[in-house]
C-alpha cells in the first residue's frame, strides 16, 4: 500500500488515491507522491494554468492589477478546500487539484467572453466553459509523449466537471455518467464547488469595494456583511478603510467555511457511509451549508447581482469583450488561412472527424484559450489597419 501514513488519516469515505478509477493511459505509481499530487502538479506545469494569471472573472486584466485574476481565485479556492478537506478527513490533494483546474477552460474576459462565445458556437454544439475546462485537461495541453492532455486520473477529472447537459454528459462516457443517472460527486468535488463559490462571494465584495463600484453603506443592508462589520467594529476603532475591508472579508470566509464544515460534519455523523460508492449513492450531497447560511447567501449574491455585476463599469467592459470575441469568432470562420499554424493544424484535424462542427470547435478551442490581453492584441491584429507599435512586439 503507498502512502500509508496520509491515507491513515483519512475516512474510510473519502477518495483514496490507491482505489482511484485511474487514468485513461495507465501509469506507475509515482515515488514520493500519491496520484492527486501528481495531477495537481500536472495543472501546475500546464500552459493553460500559467495563462490564468491574465484572465480575469468580472473585469478585464489590465483595467488595474489589483483585481483577483483567474489565477489568484483558482488559489483562493485550493486554500480554502485544502482547510475543509482537512477537517473531514478528505483528501487534500484530490480538492486542491480540482481547485487549480477548475477554471482553466474560462475564455478570456470572464462570463461577458464565456457568452459571447457560447452565442458564436449556437450552430456547432456550444461552448460551456466548465466542460472546456475538462477538454483542456483531456485533450487541448500536448506536451506529452505518450498522450494528449494530462492524463489526469478520474476523480480530478470527474470533479472538473461540475455541471454538464446530458447530450453532452452521454458524449464523455464514464466522467458524464453521474448527470445521467443522477448519483452525486465524491465529498472532495462537493467541497470544491462550494469553495468556489465562498471564494468568488467574498473577492467580487473585495474587489467591488477596493475599486468603488460599490459601497460600505450599501453593504450594510446585507447580514452576512453587517455582522461582521459590527463584530469589527467593536474590536477595533480608528482602522483605516484597507484594513477595515481586509478584516471584514477574513471573517465572512471564515463564517461560511465554518458553517459548511459544522452542517456536513452533521450530515455525515447521521449518515453510514463505509465507502466513496456509499457517497455516490445518497440522494442528496453531504456536504451544504446550513438553512440559515443558504438564506444569508441569497442576499449577498442578489446583491453582488444587481449592484456590481450590473455596475455599468461592469457592462462597458461586457460590450467590449463581446465585440472582440464575436469579431474573431466571424474573422477566423470566415477566412481560416488567418489563423496561426498551429490553431489552423488543429482546425483541420478536428475537421476530419467531425467535418459540420470541427473548424468551429477549433475556433472556439483557440479563443478560449487567448488570455484578455492576447484577445486584445489579436484583435488589433486583424481588424485595426494604422499599426500600434507594441502589437508588433507581441509575436
Ligand atoms: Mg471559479
Amino acid at each position: 500500500m503507498h502512502n500509508s501514513r496520509y491515507t491513515s488519516r483519512l475516512v474510510n469515505y473519502a477518495c483514496h488515491d490507491t482505489a482511484s478509477r485511474g487514468r485513461k493511459y495507465t501509469e506507475q505509481y509515482p515515488s514520493y507522491r500519491n496520484e492527486y499530487q501528481r495531477d495537481r502538479d500536472r495543472i501546475i506545469h500546464s500552459a493553460a494554468f500559467r495563462r490564468l494569471e491574465y484572465k480575469t472573472q468580472v473585469f478585464v486584466n489590465h483595467e488595474g492589477d489589483l483585481f483577483r485574476t483567474r489565477l489568484t481565485h483558482s488559489l483562493e479556492v485550493a486554500q480554502i478546500a485544502r482547510s475543509i478537506a482537512r477537517e473531514l478527513g478528505l483528501h487534500e490533494d484530490l480538492t486542491e487539484a480540482i481547485a487549480l483546474a477548475h477554471d482553466l477552460g474560462h475564455t478570456p474576459f470572464g462570463h461577458a467572453g464565456q457568452s459571447a462565445l457560447n452565442s458564436s458556437m449556437e450552430k456547432f454544439g456550444g461552448f460551456e466553459h466548465n466542460l472546456q475546462s475538462l477538454r483542456v485537461v483531456d485533450k487541448l495541453e500536448q506536451k506529452y509523449a505518450d498522450f494528449d492532455g494530462l492524463n489526469l486520473s478520474f476523480e480530478t477529472r470527474e470533479g472538473i466537471l461540475k455541471h454538464c447537459s446530458r447530450p453532452n454528459a452521454k458524449k464523455l462516457g464514464a466522467v458524464g455518467q453521474r448527470f445521467l443517472d443522477g448519483t452525486q460527486p465524491t465529498l472532495e468535488a462537493q467541497l470544491t464547488d462550494y469553495s468556489d463559490e465562498i471564494a468568488y462571494n467574498n473577492h467580487d465584495i473585495d474587489d467591488g469595494l477596493r475599486y468603488g463600484l460599490i459601497k460600505i453603506e450599501q453593504l450594510l443592508t446585507i447580514e452576512l456583511f453587517r455582522r461582521q462589520y459590527d463584530a469589527v467594529n467593536k474590536l477595533y476603532s480608528g482602522l483605516n478603510q484597507k484594513q477595515l475591508i481586509h478584516e471584514i472579508i477574513r471573517r465572512m470566509i471564515n463564517v461560511m467555511v465554518v458553517d459548511l464544515i459544522q452542517t456536513s460534519v452533521d450530515k455525515l455523523d447521521h449518515t453510514t457511509l463505509n465507502s466513496v460508492d456509499d457517497v455516490r449513492q445518497q440522494p442528496q450531497r453531504l456536504i451544504a451549508f446550513s438553512e440559515p447560511m443558504k438564506a444569508r447567501k441569497l442576499e449577498l449574491k442578489q446583491f453582488l447581482r444587481s449592484q456590481l455585476y450590473q455596475h455599468y463599469r461592469v457592462h462597458r467592459m461586457t460590450r467590449k469583450a463581446t465585440a472582440v470575441v464575436q469579431a474573431l469568432f466571424e474573422a477566423f470562420m470566415n477566412d481560416p488561412k488567418i489563423l496561426p499554424p498551429e490553431a489552423r493544424e488543429h482546425c483541420q484535424q478536428l475537421a476530419i472527424r467531425q467535418p459540420q462542427t470541427g473548424i468551429a470547435r477549433g475556433i472556439a478551442d483557440y479563443i478560449a484559450g487567448m488570455t484578455d490581453r492576447y484577445a486584445i492584441v489579436e484583435y488589433e491584429r486583424i481588424f485595426n489597419p494604422g499599426q500600434l507599435s507594441f502589437v508588433n512586439l507581441i509575436p
